[in-house]
């Protein structure tokens, strides 16, 4: 075996790291449940936007969401400064990246039919970071390259914080982002944080649920590359209900203590 071939199945192991979160599991009949669910629902629509009505949007949840997302990293040993980017290209998906960056692309706002579900989609990629995920997957993905090209184009085009508080993202981000991923496990992690976050900040975890139950009829559409580095599907939303029951029975608290 090549010795590059090796090293690259070795990766996903050096990426394990204890989790903050691990939550409960779910039964094969909840699994059914959530397929039933989403077969029996339609496909969300992209309501168009202006581009500064989208940048608004973004901005708007962005800010709510900062102080719940620093508390959240504060309770779990981590101090995250945040840096929320707008991607105007039209895709629905968001990532993780650097110390604290949120690129957030133009999709998201025209996808969610709320704030509520906008707010998980990015309390999610908040969680990421609070849960100290983004450090193990930029060692993976800096071995491709893609992502120092992601953190060069942001460099290139971030100067300073315009008065909405979004930064800009550079022309060409949007096709990148395809290379961050995280494991099953982290993402499982990140939605359950992601749901303390947004609740935390007021929206309403039960959207979160509803933006997970979009996501997964809109499995297999081309447009969505969210679904690409975040799988949504019947799996996720019966873990994510789990999660729920179990962070509201032990009050919403992050901390290595919980969950196993
Ligand atoms: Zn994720």
């Amino acid at each position: 075996m090549r010795p590059a071939l090796l090293l690259l199945l070795l990766l996903p192991l050096l990426a394990c790291a204890d989790p903050y979160y691990q939550g409960p599991g779910f039964t094969p009949e909840q699994q059914y449940a959530a397929t039933a669910e989403i077969a029996g629902g339609q496909a969300p629509v992209r309501r168009p936007m202006s581009e500064e009505q989208a940048k608004q949007a973004v901005a708007r949840v962005a800010r709510r969401l900062a102080p719940a997302g620093s508390s959240a990293c504060q309770e779990l040993g981590r101090s995250c400064n945040w840096r929320f980017i707008y991607d105007p290209s039209q895709e629905l998906n968001a990532a993780a990246t650097g110390e604290g960056d949120i690129i957030i692309q133009r999709g998201v706002a025209e996808y969610a039919r709320t704030d509520d579900e906008m707010a998980f989609v990015i309390a999610h990629e908040m969680a990421h970071h609070a849960a100290n995920h983004v450090q193990s997957t930029t060692q993976r993905a800096q071995i491709g390259g893609a992502l120092a090209g992601i953190l060069a184009s942001l460099a290139g085009a971030y100067a300073g914080v315009s008065a909405d508080g979004l930064a800009q993202g550079a022309a060409g981000i949007g096709s990148k982002l395809a290379v961050i991923s995280y494991s099953k496990a982290q993402e499982r992690e990140a939605d359950a944080i992601g749901a303390t976050i947004m609740r935390r900040a007021g929206y309403d975890v039960a959207q979160a649920r509803t933006m997970l139950l979009a996501l997964a009829r809109l499995s297999g559409r081309t447009e969505t590359s969210l679904l690409s580095t975040h799988p949504a599907g019947p799996d996720r939303i019966a873990s994510f209900d789990a999660a729920v029951a179990d962070m509201q029975a032990a009050n919403w608290r992050l901390g290595r203590s919980q969950g196993g």
